[in-house]
């Protein structure tokens, strides 16, 4: 007997939402499988529909949520038979299940809304938080629910209005003298009972020094999963968190699930994802609780904070817009000194590979890559780096990657955009001239003016 012919589930089309593009330098065309996307003039998308796939990668990667998918009415009509068919399908399997799949599905379906814990210190927020909200935003749009911001602190109050600006529709807000510091047992006990009371499906925190720590404490005492350093975030169907992160060293990608646990818990490093665009205008609602403890509970005590000598000085290189790299090829901890100069004439920073680092040729603050910083700065400069893909996941974000190498094999300029072939001895130290240079030829004519 012939099989009904089986109606495809229609992808869509990107399409460009009217004035909303922020012309962010064309990562819509770079993600683009399909060569769909020319920029125009003004740096917005010009999407080509006959040969758009509708895989949606333009929209996720848009920082300014600036491109939809497009459905004909047609379309639109399909989706809404197959949807009928796939509940009453859906129905049909629930009748199926055991009394255990169903319990697990009971306790799962108790946990919704998308939550971003606001790091801070001294009531400065890391620059983390307002990332995970961009990410968090297309989370909670995909699952239809609220995108809510944690906020823990000491009058930390304005970091809720902040977190509406960057997204947030609430913030659930503990404000207390004993959390003026941070330490691990008031501020995991704090969410931990955020958790327990309002039953997130979803929290996200920054993977860096605290945040690591606080993840890993309140997993832990909620019995849950969590997936750190995480690069890719995305939902399944079954509202599923798809946490990616590298794996085996960084040789492959895995997509990570918490099946049977909520909330799935997931930790990003800083600057791996985009920064979402700033509304001056937003507002949300502030829900405040306190906390069930007194300074008698907690047995670490802060005596004296005292900043880290290195970052009091180094310009950080996660924040650096200009950032000069160096790698084995720099033969020597001295050389170092030629990126220096080329740093100073940029107005940027110099970063480095691992292999630098366990040479002891500069401090690990530099390093770059997996097991260092993520960075995206404008402009990223490898020097004598070969690009060995744990390098490459921590600065491939980068607004432009130029590459020296020697090597005309060398896998970094597979992503570079610009490579220049040769020795970095005589290059490095000949663009340094030449800017200084072109500085000096233009105040020479701005005094003669
Ligand atoms: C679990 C794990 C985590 C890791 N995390 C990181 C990480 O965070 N960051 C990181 O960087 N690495 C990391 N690594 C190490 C990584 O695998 C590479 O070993 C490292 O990045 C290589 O550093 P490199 O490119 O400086 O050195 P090499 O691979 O030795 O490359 C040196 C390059 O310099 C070029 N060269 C030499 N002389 C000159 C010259 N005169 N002019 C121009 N070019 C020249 C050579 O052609 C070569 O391409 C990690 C490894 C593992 C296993």
């Amino acid at each position: 007997m012939e099989q009904p012919k089986k109606i495809r589930r229609p992808r869509g089309k990107a399409a460009l939402i009217p004035n909303a593009c922020i012309a962010c330098g064309a990562r819509c065309q770079s993600s683009c499988p399909t060569d769909a996307i020319t920029m125009n003039d003004k740096g917005e998308p010009i999407i080509d529909t006959k040969t758009c796939i509708g895989c949606q990668q333009c929209v996720k990667v848009c920082p300014a949520q600036a491109l939809e998918l497009y459905f004909t009415p047609e379309e639109l009509k399909i989706i809404a038979e197959l949807d009928d068919a796939s509940s009453t399908q859906a129905e049909d399997q629930e009748e199926q299940l055991t009394p255990e799949e169903i319990e697990l599905n009971a306790y799962l379906d108790g946990f919704r809304g998308v939550w971003v814990f606001v790091e801070q210190t001294d009531g400065t927020a890391a620059k983390v938080a307002w990332e995970l909200l961009g990410a968090g935003a297309k989370l909670a749009s995909s699952l239809d629910v609220e995108l809510c911001a944690i906020v823990l602190g000491d009058g930390v109050e304005n970091l809720c209005q902040e977190a509406f600006r960057f997204g947030a529709t609430k913030a659930y807000l503990i404000d207390d003298p004993l959390l003026r510091h941070y330490r691990t047992k008031p501020y995991a006990e704090g969410i931990c009972a955020l958790v327990d009371r309002y039953k997130p499906e979803i929290v996200l925190m920054g993977a860096t020094g605290l945040g690591r720590d606080l993840a890993g404490a309140v997993a832990t005492h909620l019995k849950t999963g969590l997936t750190a350093d995480c690069t890719g975030l995305d939902v399944d169907e079954k509202r599923q968190l798809l946490q990616t992160r590298p794996a085996f060293g960084g040789n492959i990608m895995a997509t990570i699930f918490c099946e049977k646990r909520r909330p799935q818990m997931a930790s990003v490093r800083p600057h791996v994802m985009p920064m979402p665009c700033r509304d001056e205008k937003a507002s949300g609602e502030i829900v405040r609780e306190s906390i069930n403890l007194t300074e008698a509970d907690i047995p670490t005590k802060v005596l004296e904070v005292i900043l880290d000598a290195n970052q009091a000085d180094d310009q950080d290189i996660g924040e650096a817009e200009f950032i000069i790299s160096g790698g084995r090829g720099l033969l020597d901890k001295q050389n170092f000194q030629l990126l220096r100069e080329l740093a100073d004439e940029l107005g940027g920073v110099v970063g480095s590979s691992r292999s630098a680092v366990d040479a002891g040729w500069i401090d690990v603050e530099h390093q770059v890559g997996q097991t260092g910083k993520t960075v995206r700065p404008k402009v990223y400069i490898a020097c004598g780096i070969s690009g060995a893909i744990q390098h490459l996941v921590g600065m491939q974000d980068a607004d432009l990657i130029i590459a020296i190498n020697r090597d005309p094999e060398a896998p970094i300029f597979e992503i570079a955009d610009y490579g220049i072939v040769g020795d970095l001895f005589e290059i490095v130290p000949a663009i340094t001239q030449s800017i200084r240079r072109a500085k000096a030829a233009q105040d020479q004519q701005s005094h003669s003016l």
